[in-house]
């Protein structure tokens, strides 16, 4: 029964696409090459799962949906993915000998699928017509090389409507299928980002900082808490306007992502209020960290709009401490910052928790 052949197809295409659609937004794999290789390898056994389980639409005629793998991919612009998947389903007509079939095959494949990077690149952000125009050209490839298999005659109109029949229905679905996907991936991205980001400097804000940092408990780790404050900053707002404020504010922040490691936590917890923690830093090794990015910063030039460029100092001040509250210890870098203010600014002043804490016992 055709239509239930089809089905079953379609099936086994969608599940394959919403596994190929996980696997291209997951953030498992740290090599893109390794995931974009692993892509194109399911793609291409998808491919192949569908090339052998094609529909019988009756004894002479049999359509596959070999090529919908290939233009998902497309669909994403996702070149290497795409090229291991073709080289798969174009190479295995060679698999039943070297003939005129298979060379084809082979041919109309690559065909394919640089046409339709061709059309992804031209029309990326146009979505339903790029589905739209990714399918009329695999399935034009498609009916050329059929008819160069057969022999170009009317005879073979049925089979070709029939392609065209099947491949724009279960075609079209599945590039709704991963639209919706990828609209629904992109929204949850953006209220993750926008729930967790600070929207002006791009850093952590302050819910995910208490959030991380009240996980932490006191695990057996040494922890390094700087907070730092721009000096003045009122004065930057008052003089070069609230724009140019918060240029100074973006640029300070990249400053310190600049000056930092990639798994320390940099956060953006009040106006021009930045925190930074730092793991398993021996304690000279933190105030070098901080004296850095106080001198980066005192030596920065910060550009403004309609106005000369000007620098700014920061006051920072560290709280060092193994196996301690985080929240004990923001408090610590906090009063640290306060004594780094009132001694002239500009300053690092570093308080050891551990120590201040046998004082008070
Ligand atoms: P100091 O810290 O050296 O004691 O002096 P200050 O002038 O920096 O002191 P204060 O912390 O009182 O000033 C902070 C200023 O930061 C006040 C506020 O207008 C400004 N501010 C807070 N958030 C933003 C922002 O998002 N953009 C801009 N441009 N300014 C902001
Ligand atoms: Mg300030
Ligand atoms: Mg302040």
């Amino acid at each position: 029964m055709p239509i239930i052949a089809l089905l079953i197809n379609a099936c086994v295409a969608f599940t394959g696409f919403y596994l190929i659609s996980k696997v291209f937004h997951s953030q498992l794999f740290f090599s893109s090459r390794g995931r974009g290789v692993l892509i194109g390898i399911l793609a291409g056994l998808l491919g192949l799962f569908l090339m052998f389980n094609g529909v019988e639409v009756n004894e002479s005629v049999r359509v596959d949906l070999r090529h919908l793998p290939l233009v998902l991919l497309a669909f994403y612009g996702a070149r290497l993915p795409l090229f291991v998947a073709t080289a798969f389903i174009g190479s295995t007509r060679f698999l039943f000998g070297v003939t005129d079939q298979a060379v084809i095959a082979f041919v109309a494949t690559w065909f394919v699928s640089i046409g339709m990077l061709w059309i992804h690149r031209r029309l990326a952000e146009r979505v339903f017509l790029q589905s739209m125009l990714l399918n009329v050209w695999a399935l034009s490839v498609i009916s050329v090389a059929v008819l160069i298999n057969l022999g170009w005659s009317v005879a073979y109109f049925t089979l070709i409507a029939t392609i065209w029949t099947v491949g724009m229905s279960v075609g079209l679905l599945s590039s709704a299928l991963t639209i919706d996907l990828e609209q629904t991936t992109r929204q949850s991205k953006d209220y993750k980002q926008s729930a967790e980001r600070d929207h002006l400097t791009g850093l952590f804000n302050r819910r995910v900082w208490d959030r991380y940092t009240s996980e932490l408990g006191t695990k057996q780790r040494t922890y390094n808490v700087l907070a730092l404050d721009i000096d003045h900053f009122k004065r930057v707002n008052d003089t070069y306007g609230h724009a140019n404020g918060d240029l100074v504010l973006q640029r300070f922040a990249e400053l310190l992502l600049i000056e930092t490691r990639s798994h320390d936590l940099v956060a953006r917890i009040g106006g021009e209020e930045f925190v930074i923690l730092m793991y398993d830093l021996p304690v000279e090794k933190v105030e070098k960290v901080a004296e850095r990015i106080r001198k980066r910063i005192e030596h920065e030039v910060f550009v403004l709009n309609d106005f000369p460029p000007i620098h700014i100092t920061a006051s920072i001040g560290i709280a060092h401490g193994k196996s301690e509250p985080i929240q004990k210890m923001t408090e610590a870098a906090d009063d640290a910052l306060y004594e780094a203010k009132h001694s002239g600014r500009n300053q690092v002043v570093l308080t050891n928790v551990n120590e201040r804490s046998l004082v008070l016992n």
